[in-house]
């Protein structure tokens, strides 16, 4: 933390409250809910439950999370047709045989097939396989794409730059609190042969989502 910093935390109205391990975003007001997790870890921390380096590492093992966890699992159903029926089923359990700790959230993979694309949303906020695929990007959690993909999803994967045939069915879903969404899209022609880590480099996290879909290098 830099010195600067040090002094917004001892100063700064609202912002002076926040944990170090918050940073100061300086992208809106101090809200409710960050008042109210401020309050919590306080409360957590104040009892002895959590300590502070506890707190920190669940949150640096929390960042550590990234999409390409996700990218593994999906080239290793598009090798395995036993792992890929495993991760249909489970996508938790199917992690950790990878060694993957996705946490106790279940998260279902939802799989495109030839007319059937698949894209992921949490209309109500912006609940995400965070222990899987990492944070989500800032348009996932933004009020525009989590009302307008229910309603137009074409319209959305088109400004994505993914513009759909007419006869490929759109099938939208809604995560929760309680369960939790990844994309299992298809394995694009022309890279049979290719072994797991160069598979896995063509999903992306967007494709994770399923606001994009993976394209061998050449297209
Ligand atoms: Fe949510």
């Amino acid at each position: 933390m830099s010195a600067h910093r040090e002094h917004d935390h001892d100063h700064e109205p609202g912002a002076g409250h926040r944990h170090p391990f918050q940073p100061d975003l300086e992208d809106g007001p101090y809200t409710w809910h960050m008042a109210l997790t401020d309050a919590v870890a306080d409360l957590l921390l104040a009892k002895g439950i959590v300590t502070p380096d506890e707190l920190r590492r669940t949150l640096e093992e929390i960042d550590s999370k990234n999409p390409a966890l996700g990218a593994r699992l999906v080239a290793r159903a598009w090798v395995d047709p036993a792992f890929k029926a495993r991760l249909l089923a489970d996508v938790n359990a199917a992690a950790a045989e990878l060694g993957i700790d996705a946490g106790g959230i279940p998260i279902r993979a939802i799989e495109c097939r030839p007319g059937e694309h698949h894209v992921v949303v949490c209309t109500l906020c912006s609940c995400y396989p965070r222990l899987l695929l990492g944070p989500p990007p800032d348009w996932y959690k933004a009020r525009a794409y989590r009302s307008r993909v229910v309603r137009e999803p074409r319209a959305v994967l088109a400004e994505f730059g993914l513009v759909l045939p007419e006869d490929v069915r759109v099938i939208v879903h809604d995560s929760t609190a309680e369960l939790r969404f990844m994309v299992l899209p298809m394995r694009p022609e022309g890279t049979e042969g290719w072994d797991e880590e160069r598979l896995a480099a063509l999903v992306t996290r967007d494709c994770l989502i399923g606001v994009a879909v993976p394209r061998p290098p050449s297209a």
